[in-house]
């Protein structure tokens, strides 16, 4: 709504009228004070029997001669001076020298005019603050786009998108996501020679939809294509266009849109499209009209131009699967693009891109950093580089280390650094427990090699062990999920074995919960257990999220007393051998529990090289 002087009397017009009343009720009795005061009165005749007495001192006339406030002392006034009303008759010539015989203070206040022109100020005082307060309110929202004031000012949307006339990214900037950039460049051709292909009747995609988890790099990419294109970029958040009041996101999709053909051609982003492009009709508590009416305005817009006008859609979610069936036919979002989280390669390109402004150490291989951060975003990476160089900065070196850099994989894995505990009991329980996990996951030959063993806290954990990660795997097999389940309850198991059942403590929960789940993964998902191979549970059941409430658990009672048996077994099983492991190795683990109290961590190789001297270590699959 445009500030205009009838929009601002419609909006304060009836306010005002509400004000004025209640002033009238609560604040006129004040104006008219000087009246009101005596309350006791008196009559004309019984004034006059007064005056005679000489009792009167003082009188006020108002009321143009029909009211006076007397002041006057008697006996019956309990001798104090009081203030009394007295009604005058019409014509009383006499009065007035009477009073002047008796020597009355005389006072006439014929100014009912002026009373009643104060009264009116008064009246009007409050309505013109009340004014100036609401021009100033809707000033305030006029100038900005957020704030109280917006409420005032909804319908046409203030620039809730952001537009870059030039991105300043290109596709030299996007690393290790080599197949969605290969996508992209063809439609740089789009935009840049769009007659090659109008030429010969190819139609040009309106629309791309990137599919990857946070971090990966969706927006760089959009804004690269903008940039290696040379057109400007339009961006909003789907989140912002679904707003309290209904129909508001729906007039911000029209506004973008016409601000987007002005100036085509060009990219129009739209980040979490899920946000509105969610399946239509679902959620619990029924749909949401406001989301639906921004969906059903985006989907005509992007019917409404034609494919050839220069303007691509650009739009990223995480959740490709609960988006609108709608938002990707043909002629909307028709291609979709994934954009994963790397492999090492593609890690390592990535490393190569953000280390190009920091000064590192000769003796750092970004080759080794690639190796060490499986399933770690382009945006994690980005992260680490940056943390080293925090680090770096922090302690006035010149370059960074290797030092820095396994301290910021450590901070961006686990959280911030603590301080170590002192030597104490529980500092020995919490060593115990972590070389629980460090020497069953070395002695099995299916678990991964630690890394490093940690007695200071991070984060949540009071102690760490490490485990270098596997490369990548996306196959796992049942012994390695097996192996996981009983590292992960090593370190409760040497507190049993070592402290005794009544001094385990609640620091395993976290381990517990691990290994629960992964047995339960083992059962209904991975068809690893004696039911057999069946698929009983989705990875993803959030009805919170997805197309509805559909039960996703598709098993009947009896099969669920049967999965919860077979994780108690799983999970029994792989106790007792844990168990077994600690207890024959107990020698080793009391040594290795004094070197780490003493030294706070012990790296894996020493480790290993610690084990070797007592048992054999199998070689690792
Ligand atoms: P998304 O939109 O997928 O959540 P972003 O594009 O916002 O992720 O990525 C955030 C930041 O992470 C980028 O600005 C960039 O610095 C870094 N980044 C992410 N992916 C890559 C990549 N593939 N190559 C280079 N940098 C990346
Ligand atoms: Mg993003
Ligand atoms: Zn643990």
């Amino acid at each position: 709504m445009k500030l205009s002087w009838k929009n601002l009397l419609l909006w304060s017009l009836p306010i005002i009228i509400t004000f004025f009343f209640i002033w009238q009720g609560l604040f006129a009795p004040i104006a008219n004070e000087n009246n009101n005061i005596a309350n006791s009165r008196m009559t004309y005749g019984r004034f006059l029997e007064y005056l005679d007495m000489g009792w009167v001192k003082k009188v006020d006339i108002y009321d143009s001669g029909h009211t006076a406030i007397i002041e006057a002392v008697g006996p019956e006034l309990g001798n104090r001076i009081q203030k009394i009303r007295v009604e005058l008759p019409t014509n009383a010539p006499e009065l007035i020298s009477k009073l002047k015989k008796n020597n009355v203070d005389l006072d006439a206040h014929p100014s009912k005019n002026t009373i009643a022109i104060w009264n009116l100020v008064g009246n009007l005082l409050f309505p013109i603050l009340l004014i100036i307060g609401l021009i100033f309110l809707f000033r305030r929202s006029s100038n900005t786009s957020g704030g109280p004031g917006q409420a005032m000012s909804f319908g046409k949307s203030k620039a809730l998108f952001q537009m870059e006339a030039k991105t300043g990214i290109v596709f030299e900037d996007v690393a290790g996501i080599d197949e969605a950039k290969e996508e992209f460049e063809e439609i740089v051709t789009f935009l840049k020679k769009p007659e090659y292909f109008t030429t010969v009747g190819a139609k040009i995609p309106k629309g791309v939809l990137l599919i990857g988890p946070p971090g990966t790099g969706k927006t760089l990419l959009a804004k690269a294509i903008a940039g290696e294109a040379d057109v400007p970029f339009f961006s909003i958040s789907g989140s912002e266009f679904v707003e309290m009041f209904v129909g508001v996101g729906a007039s911000r999709v029209r506004d973008l849109f016409k601000k987007a053909k002005e100036n085509a051609p060009c990219i129009v982003f739209i980040d979490e499209i899920d946000a509105v492009g969610r399946q239509r009709g679902t959620g619990i508590g029924g749909g949401n009209d406001e989301r639906e009416q921004t969906l059903n305005q985006l989907l005509t817009e992007m019917d409404g131009f034609e494919g050839n006008t220069g303007i691509i859609v650009i739009a990223a979610t995480n959740r490709a699967d609960i988006l609108d069936s709608a938002l990707l036919r043909p002629g909307r979002f028709d291609r979709q693009v994934m954009v994963n989280i790397p492999d090492f390669k593609g890690r390592l390109s990535i490393l190569q891109v953000h280390a190009k402004n920091k000064k590192i150490n000769k003796d750092v291989s970004l080759n080794i950093i690639a190796r060490r951060t499986p399933g770690f975003s382009g945006a994690d990476l980005a992260n680490l580089l940056n943390e080293a160089a925090i680090l770096t900065a922090r302690k006035h070196k010149e370059n960074i280390t290797l030092n820095e850099i396994d301290n910021a994989i450590d901070r961006i894995v686990a959280g911030m650094e603590g301080t170590p505990l002192i030597d104490s009991k529980s500092k020995r329980l919490i060593a115990y427990h972590e070389i629980g996990h460090a020497i069953v996951g070395t002695l099995l030959k299916d678990h991964e090699n630690v890394q490093k063993v940690t007695l200071i806290p991070r984060g949540q954990a009071r102690g760490l062990t490490w485990f270098t990660p596997a490369e990548d795997q996306n196959l796992i097999s049942r012994a390695q999920i097996k192996a996981k389940i009983m590292g992960a309850l090593g370190g409760r198991a040497a507190e049993e074995i070592v402290f005794g059942d009544a001094e385990v403590t609640t620091g395993a929960s976290n381990d517990l919960q691990q290994v629960t789940s992964m047995a339960r993964q083992m059962v209904t998902r991975f068809g690893m257990s004696k039911i057999g191979p069946l698929s009983l549970e989705n990875e993803d059941s959030n009805p919170f999220l997805g197309r509805g409430m559909q039960n996703s658990n598709e098993y009947s009672d009896e099969i669920a007393i049967k999965i919860d048996k077979q994780i108690y077994d799983i999970i029994q099983e792989c106790h007792q051998k844990t168990l077994e492991i600690i207890k024959n190795n107990r020698v080793i683990i009391d040594k290795l529990v004094n070197i780490l109290i003493e030294k706070e961590t012990i790296d894996g190789n020493e480790f290993r090289q610690i084990i070797s001297q007592y048992t054999e270590i199998p070689e690792k699959n």
